[in-house]
Protein backbone atom coordinates (compact mmCIF):
# COMPACT_ATOMS: atom_id res chain seq x y z
CA UNK A 1 0.00 0.00 0.00
CA UNK A 2 1.08 3.76 -0.74
CA UNK A 3 2.29 5.42 2.27
CA UNK A 4 -0.45 6.91 3.93
CA UNK A 5 -0.61 11.10 4.47
CA UNK A 6 -2.80 12.87 6.72
CA UNK A 7 -4.67 15.77 5.16
CA UNK A 8 -6.58 17.68 7.28
CA UNK A 9 -9.04 19.65 5.54
CA UNK A 10 -8.82 17.47 2.41
CA UNK A 11 -12.00 17.94 0.99
CA UNK A 12 -11.52 22.02 0.68
CA UNK A 13 -10.19 24.04 -2.22
CA UNK A 14 -6.58 23.50 -2.10
CA UNK A 15 -6.48 20.37 0.23
CA UNK A 16 -8.62 18.48 -2.41
CA UNK A 17 -5.84 19.80 -5.64
CA UNK A 18 -2.95 19.02 -3.42
CA UNK A 19 -5.07 15.13 -2.29
CA UNK A 20 -4.67 14.92 -6.31
CA UNK A 21 -0.55 15.94 -6.61
CA UNK A 22 -0.10 13.75 -3.78
CA UNK A 23 -2.10 10.41 -5.35
CA UNK A 24 -0.02 11.23 -8.47
CA UNK A 25 3.35 11.29 -6.70
CA UNK A 26 2.16 7.68 -5.21
CA UNK A 27 1.23 8.58 -1.83
CA UNK A 28 -2.06 7.89 0.11
CA UNK A 29 -3.80 11.00 0.94
CA UNK A 30 -6.01 10.31 3.63
CA UNK A 31 -8.35 13.26 4.26
CA UNK A 32 -9.25 14.42 7.91
CA UNK A 33 -12.62 16.52 7.28
CA UNK A 34 -15.65 17.81 9.40
CA UNK A 35 -17.21 18.95 6.06
CA UNK A 36 -18.01 22.06 7.74
CA UNK A 37 -16.76 23.81 4.11
CA UNK A 38 -15.42 21.01 2.57
CA UNK A 39 -17.28 18.80 0.15
CA UNK A 40 -17.37 14.48 -0.43
CA UNK A 41 -17.48 15.19 -3.63
CA UNK A 42 -13.96 16.81 -3.85
CA UNK A 43 -12.39 13.45 -2.02
CA UNK A 44 -11.44 11.29 -4.74
CA UNK A 45 -7.70 10.40 -3.88
CA UNK A 46 -7.79 8.36 -0.96
CA UNK A 47 -9.89 7.64 1.92
CA UNK A 48 -12.31 10.48 3.94
CA UNK A 49 -11.97 10.23 7.68
CA UNK A 50 -15.14 12.82 8.68
CA UNK A 51 -14.17 14.19 12.12
CA UNK A 52 -13.66 17.44 13.64
CA UNK A 53 -9.79 18.70 14.85
CA UNK A 54 -11.10 18.93 17.85
CA UNK A 55 -12.31 16.04 18.69
CA UNK A 56 -9.47 14.12 20.43
CA UNK A 57 -10.70 10.54 20.56
CA UNK A 58 -11.45 10.69 16.75
CA UNK A 59 -8.08 12.11 15.79
CA UNK A 60 -6.70 9.49 17.77
CA UNK A 61 -8.28 6.72 16.13
CA UNK A 62 -7.05 7.91 12.81
CA UNK A 63 -4.09 8.38 13.40
CA UNK A 64 -4.29 4.83 14.70
CA UNK A 65 -5.04 3.18 12.07
CA UNK A 66 -3.52 5.01 9.19
CA UNK A 67 -0.21 5.68 10.99
CA UNK A 68 0.70 8.57 8.39
CA UNK A 69 4.29 9.34 7.46
CA UNK A 70 3.54 13.29 7.75
CA UNK A 71 0.74 15.99 8.28
CA UNK A 72 -0.60 18.04 5.67
CA UNK A 73 -2.36 20.90 7.46
CA UNK A 74 -5.00 22.99 5.45
CA UNK A 75 -8.19 22.35 7.69
CA UNK A 76 -8.77 26.53 9.10
CA UNK A 77 -11.67 28.98 8.54
CA UNK A 78 -10.12 31.22 5.26
CA UNK A 79 -12.57 35.10 5.11
CA UNK A 80 -10.26 37.87 6.37
CA UNK A 81 -13.36 39.83 6.05
CA UNK A 82 -15.58 37.59 8.05
CA UNK A 83 -12.81 37.24 11.01
CA UNK A 84 -13.12 41.24 11.14
CA UNK A 85 -16.76 40.55 12.46
CA UNK A 86 -16.31 37.13 14.11
CA UNK A 87 -12.87 36.89 15.46
CA UNK A 88 -13.61 33.86 17.60
CA UNK A 89 -14.73 31.57 15.52
CA UNK A 90 -11.22 32.45 13.63
CA UNK A 91 -9.15 32.08 17.02
CA UNK A 92 -11.48 29.21 18.06
CA UNK A 93 -11.22 27.00 14.83
CA UNK A 94 -7.66 27.83 13.00
CA UNK A 95 -5.22 28.28 16.51
CA UNK A 96 -6.92 25.53 18.93
CA UNK A 97 -7.93 23.06 16.27
CA UNK A 98 -3.67 23.41 14.86
CA UNK A 99 -2.82 23.21 19.09
CA UNK A 100 -4.73 19.79 19.35
CA UNK A 101 -3.86 18.57 15.89
CA UNK A 102 -0.05 19.09 17.72
CA UNK A 103 -1.40 17.20 20.77
CA UNK A 104 -2.31 14.04 18.55
CA UNK A 105 0.70 14.29 16.87
CA UNK A 106 2.81 13.97 19.70
CA UNK A 107 0.46 11.43 21.46
CA UNK A 108 1.04 9.84 17.65
CA UNK A 109 4.67 9.87 17.66
CA UNK A 110 4.26 11.87 14.08
CA UNK A 111 6.72 14.83 14.09
CA UNK A 112 6.21 16.46 10.45
CA UNK A 113 3.71 19.13 9.41
CA UNK A 114 2.89 21.02 6.40
CA UNK A 115 1.16 23.97 6.81
CA UNK A 116 -1.14 26.05 5.01
CA UNK A 117 -0.25 29.73 5.83
CA UNK A 118 -1.29 33.49 3.87
CA UNK A 119 0.12 36.11 2.53
CA UNK A 120 -2.30 37.73 5.33
CA UNK A 121 0.78 37.29 7.99
CA UNK A 122 2.27 40.63 6.78
CA UNK A 123 -0.62 42.44 7.08
CA UNK A 124 -0.19 46.03 4.86
CA UNK A 125 3.32 45.82 3.55
CA UNK A 126 6.09 48.12 3.92
CA UNK A 127 7.33 47.12 0.35
CA UNK A 128 6.94 45.19 -2.78
CA UNK A 129 7.00 42.22 -3.85
CA UNK A 130 7.17 40.58 -0.17
CA UNK A 131 10.07 38.71 1.04
CA UNK A 132 9.90 36.57 4.09
CA UNK A 133 11.78 38.61 5.96
CA UNK A 134 9.35 41.47 5.95
CA UNK A 135 7.25 42.24 9.04
CA UNK A 136 4.41 40.43 10.29
CA UNK A 137 2.17 42.56 11.54
CA UNK A 138 -1.46 41.34 10.25
CA UNK A 139 -4.03 43.79 9.89
CA UNK A 140 -7.43 41.06 10.18
CA UNK A 141 -7.59 38.60 12.48
CA UNK A 142 -7.57 36.05 10.08
CA UNK A 143 -3.90 36.83 9.18
CA UNK A 144 -3.20 36.65 13.16
CA UNK A 145 -4.18 33.02 13.49
CA UNK A 146 -2.00 31.56 10.74
CA UNK A 147 0.74 33.86 12.83
CA UNK A 148 -0.11 32.49 16.17
CA UNK A 149 -0.30 29.30 14.20
CA UNK A 150 3.43 29.94 12.66
CA UNK A 151 4.38 30.72 16.21
CA UNK A 152 2.97 27.43 17.97
CA UNK A 153 5.19 25.50 15.16
CA UNK A 154 8.38 27.59 16.06
CA UNK A 155 7.85 26.43 19.61
CA UNK A 156 6.87 23.20 19.40
CA UNK A 157 10.05 22.93 16.94
CA UNK A 158 12.08 23.67 20.12
CA UNK A 159 10.14 22.06 22.38
CA UNK A 160 9.09 18.41 20.76
CA UNK A 161 11.06 18.14 17.55
CA UNK A 162 8.19 19.03 15.44
CA UNK A 163 9.31 19.91 11.83
CA UNK A 164 7.32 22.01 10.06
CA UNK A 165 7.19 23.88 6.38
CA UNK A 166 4.33 26.71 6.59
CA UNK A 167 3.29 27.99 2.88
CA UNK A 168 1.93 31.39 2.70
CA UNK A 169 -0.13 30.94 -0.06
CA UNK A 170 -0.80 34.80 -2.07
CA UNK A 171 -4.20 34.46 -3.59
CA UNK A 172 -4.97 31.12 -5.05
CA UNK A 173 -6.99 30.59 -8.22
CA UNK A 174 -8.01 28.63 -11.26
CA UNK A 175 -8.79 24.92 -10.87
CA UNK A 176 -7.64 21.26 -11.76
CA UNK A 177 -6.22 21.52 -15.42
CA UNK A 178 -7.95 17.96 -16.21
CA UNK A 179 -11.36 19.76 -14.92
CA UNK A 180 -11.88 16.93 -11.85
CA UNK A 181 -11.71 19.32 -9.84
CA UNK A 182 -12.26 23.47 -8.72
CA UNK A 183 -13.34 25.82 -6.00
CA UNK A 184 -16.26 25.34 -4.51
CA UNK A 185 -17.16 27.74 -1.59
CA UNK A 186 -20.59 28.01 -0.02
CA UNK A 187 -21.07 31.09 0.41
CA UNK A 188 -18.49 31.91 -2.12
CA UNK A 189 -16.75 35.24 -0.72
CA UNK A 190 -13.50 35.18 -3.63
CA UNK A 191 -13.01 37.60 -6.31
CA UNK A 192 -12.25 35.07 -9.12
CA UNK A 193 -15.28 32.80 -8.70
CA UNK A 194 -17.36 35.70 -7.89
CA UNK A 195 -16.59 37.52 -11.22
CA UNK A 196 -16.92 34.04 -13.28
CA UNK A 197 -20.01 33.07 -12.06
CA UNK A 198 -21.35 36.85 -12.84
CA UNK A 199 -19.83 36.07 -16.23
CA UNK A 200 -21.97 32.68 -16.15
CA UNK A 201 -25.05 34.55 -15.74
CA UNK A 202 -25.32 33.13 -12.01
CA UNK A 203 -25.15 36.39 -10.17
CA UNK A 204 -26.33 39.43 -11.75
CA UNK A 205 -22.86 42.01 -10.96
CA UNK A 206 -19.84 41.63 -8.90
CA UNK A 207 -19.08 43.72 -6.19
CA UNK A 208 -15.70 45.56 -6.29
CA UNK A 209 -14.47 46.30 -2.61
CA UNK A 210 -13.09 49.54 -2.79
CA UNK A 211 -11.90 52.11 -5.74
CA UNK A 212 -10.05 54.82 -3.47
CA UNK A 213 -7.03 52.77 -2.72
CA UNK A 214 -3.44 53.95 -3.13
CA UNK A 215 -3.12 51.67 -6.57
CA UNK A 216 -3.03 52.90 -10.17
CA UNK A 217 -6.69 52.39 -10.78
CA UNK A 218 -7.30 52.64 -7.24
CA UNK A 219 -8.70 48.88 -6.59
CA UNK A 220 -6.68 46.35 -4.26
CA UNK A 221 -3.91 44.44 -6.06
CA UNK A 222 -3.29 40.22 -5.84
CA UNK A 223 -0.74 38.36 -6.64
CA UNK A 224 -2.77 35.27 -8.03
CA UNK A 225 -1.48 31.57 -7.90
CA UNK A 226 -2.53 28.70 -9.73
CA UNK A 227 -4.09 25.72 -7.01
CA UNK A 228 -1.93 22.92 -9.01
CA UNK A 229 1.18 25.57 -8.82
CA UNK A 230 0.33 25.43 -4.92
CA UNK A 231 0.08 21.51 -4.78
CA UNK A 232 3.20 21.01 -6.06
CA UNK A 233 5.14 23.31 -3.49
CA UNK A 234 3.70 20.91 -1.00
CA UNK A 235 4.92 17.37 -2.73
CA UNK A 236 8.74 19.70 -2.66
CA UNK A 237 8.04 20.72 1.41
CA UNK A 238 7.25 17.24 2.14
CA UNK A 239 10.63 16.20 0.69
CA UNK A 240 12.32 19.43 2.70
CA UNK A 241 10.95 18.15 5.99
CA UNK A 242 12.74 14.62 5.50
CA UNK A 243 16.12 16.39 5.48
CA UNK A 244 15.73 19.22 7.74
CA UNK A 245 14.79 19.75 11.31
CA UNK A 246 13.33 23.23 12.88
CA UNK A 247 10.71 24.77 11.18
CA UNK A 248 10.47 27.42 7.96
CA UNK A 249 8.12 29.58 5.85
CA UNK A 250 7.76 29.94 2.32
CA UNK A 251 6.07 32.54 -0.04
CA UNK A 252 4.10 30.86 -2.93
CA UNK A 253 3.19 33.56 -5.41
CA UNK A 254 3.93 34.24 -8.74
CA UNK A 255 5.47 37.71 -8.09
CA UNK A 256 3.12 39.84 -10.79
CA UNK A 257 0.06 41.96 -9.08
CA UNK A 258 -3.22 42.50 -11.21
CA UNK A 259 -6.05 45.22 -9.73
CA UNK A 260 -9.43 43.88 -9.19
CA UNK A 261 -10.41 46.04 -12.40
CA UNK A 262 -8.46 43.89 -14.15
CA UNK A 263 -9.29 40.78 -12.89
CA UNK A 264 -12.73 41.53 -14.17
CA UNK A 265 -11.05 42.84 -17.64
CA UNK A 266 -9.57 39.55 -18.21
CA UNK A 267 -12.60 37.45 -17.24
CA UNK A 268 -14.34 39.24 -19.76
CA UNK A 269 -11.42 38.97 -22.43
CA UNK A 270 -11.34 35.28 -21.28
CA UNK A 271 -15.08 34.42 -21.10
CA UNK A 272 -16.35 36.55 -24.02
CA UNK A 273 -19.26 37.26 -21.66
CA UNK A 274 -20.12 40.84 -20.62
CA UNK A 275 -19.75 41.32 -16.03
CA UNK A 276 -21.39 43.87 -14.48
CA UNK A 277 -19.95 45.48 -11.56
CA UNK A 278 -20.41 47.89 -9.04
CA UNK A 279 -18.36 49.69 -6.58
CA UNK A 280 -19.22 49.09 -3.07
CA UNK A 281 -17.05 49.91 0.18
CA UNK A 282 -13.85 48.79 0.86
CA UNK A 283 -13.62 45.25 2.87
CA UNK A 284 -12.40 46.06 6.36
CA UNK A 285 -9.11 44.58 6.67
CA UNK A 286 -8.22 44.45 2.95
CA UNK A 287 -4.14 45.32 2.33
CA UNK A 288 -4.11 47.43 -0.60
CA UNK A 289 -1.52 45.26 -2.73
CA UNK A 290 -0.28 41.69 -1.79
CA UNK A 291 2.84 40.92 -4.45
CA UNK A 292 4.94 37.69 -3.36
CA UNK A 293 8.58 37.66 -3.52
CA UNK A 294 8.88 33.72 -3.63
CA UNK A 295 12.39 33.72 -4.57
CA UNK A 296 12.79 31.15 -1.50
CA UNK A 297 10.87 28.89 -2.44
CA UNK A 298 12.50 28.58 -5.64
CA UNK A 299 15.60 28.58 -4.60
CA UNK A 300 14.97 26.36 -1.60
CA UNK A 301 12.44 24.00 -2.67
CA UNK A 302 13.15 24.03 -6.33
CA UNK A 303 9.50 25.45 -7.14
CA UNK A 304 8.87 26.29 -9.91
CA UNK A 305 5.41 27.28 -11.14
CA UNK A 306 3.84 26.74 -14.59
CA UNK A 307 0.68 28.22 -14.73
CA UNK A 308 1.70 31.98 -13.89
CA UNK A 309 -0.76 33.52 -16.58
CA UNK A 310 -3.82 35.24 -15.15
CA UNK A 311 -5.94 34.34 -18.51
CA UNK A 312 -4.85 30.58 -18.02
CA UNK A 313 -6.03 30.67 -13.97
CA UNK A 314 -9.56 31.75 -15.65
CA UNK A 315 -9.54 29.63 -18.24
CA UNK A 316 -8.96 26.41 -15.91
CA UNK A 317 -11.78 28.03 -13.19
CA UNK A 318 -14.54 29.09 -16.10
CA UNK A 319 -13.68 25.37 -17.77
CA UNK A 320 -14.46 23.95 -14.29
CA UNK A 321 -17.63 26.17 -13.59
CA UNK A 322 -18.99 25.55 -16.68
CA UNK A 323 -18.28 21.59 -16.74
CA UNK A 324 -21.69 19.90 -17.61
CA UNK A 325 -21.56 17.02 -14.83
CA UNK A 326 -19.67 19.43 -12.23
CA UNK A 327 -21.37 19.27 -8.72
CA UNK A 328 -24.12 22.06 -8.44
CA UNK A 329 -23.77 24.11 -5.78
CA UNK A 330 -26.22 24.85 -2.72
CA UNK A 331 -25.44 28.25 -2.91
CA UNK A 332 -28.75 29.90 -2.98
CA UNK A 333 -27.54 32.76 -5.27
CA UNK A 334 -26.51 30.14 -7.85
CA UNK A 335 -30.18 30.62 -9.17
CA UNK A 336 -29.70 31.32 -12.93
CA UNK A 337 -30.54 34.78 -13.70
CA UNK A 338 -30.44 37.07 -16.61
CA UNK A 339 -26.87 38.46 -17.04
CA UNK A 340 -26.58 42.13 -15.79
CA UNK A 341 -26.00 45.22 -18.52
CA UNK A 342 -22.13 45.21 -18.45
CA UNK A 343 -20.59 48.29 -16.75
N1 LIG B 1 -12.91 41.54 -3.89
C1 LIG B 1 -13.86 42.36 -4.51
N2 LIG B 1 -15.13 41.90 -4.65
C2 LIG B 1 -15.51 40.66 -4.23
C3 LIG B 1 -14.56 39.83 -3.60
C4 LIG B 1 -13.26 40.32 -3.45
O1 LIG B 1 -13.57 43.49 -4.90
O2 LIG B 1 -16.70 40.32 -4.37
C5 LIG B 1 -11.54 42.03 -3.75
C6 LIG B 1 -11.04 42.02 -2.31
O3 LIG B 1 -11.34 43.23 -1.68
C7 LIG B 1 -9.54 41.82 -2.52
C8 LIG B 1 -9.47 40.99 -3.80
O4 LIG B 1 -10.72 41.15 -4.46
O5 LIG B 1 -8.91 43.04 -2.76
C9 LIG B 1 -9.25 39.52 -3.55
O6 LIG B 1 -10.19 39.10 -2.57
P1 LIG B 1 -10.42 37.59 -2.21
O7 LIG B 1 -11.55 37.53 -1.21
O8 LIG B 1 -10.56 36.79 -3.47
O9 LIG B 1 -9.05 37.12 -1.55
P2 LIG B 1 -8.22 37.73 -0.30
O10 LIG B 1 -7.23 38.69 -0.89
O11 LIG B 1 -9.17 38.36 0.65
O12 LIG B 1 -7.57 36.50 0.28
Amino acid sequence: MATPLLVTGGAGYIGSHVCKALAAAGWLPVTYDNLSNGHRWAVRWGPLEVGDLQDRARLDAVLERWRPQAVLHFAAYIAAGESVVDPGKYYENNVLGLLSLLAAMGRAGLDRIVFSSTAAVYGTPRRVPIDERHPLEPVNPYGSTKLVCEQLLRDFAVAHGIRSVALRYFNAAGADPDGELGEAHEPETHLIPLVLEAAAGLRPEIAIFGEDYPTADGTCIRDYIHVADLAQAHLLALDRLSGAEGTDAFNLGNGAGFSVRQVVEAARRVTGRPIAVRVRAARPGDPPVLVADAGRARSDLGWRPRHSALDEQLAHAWQWLTAPGRRPRADPCAIVRPAATQI
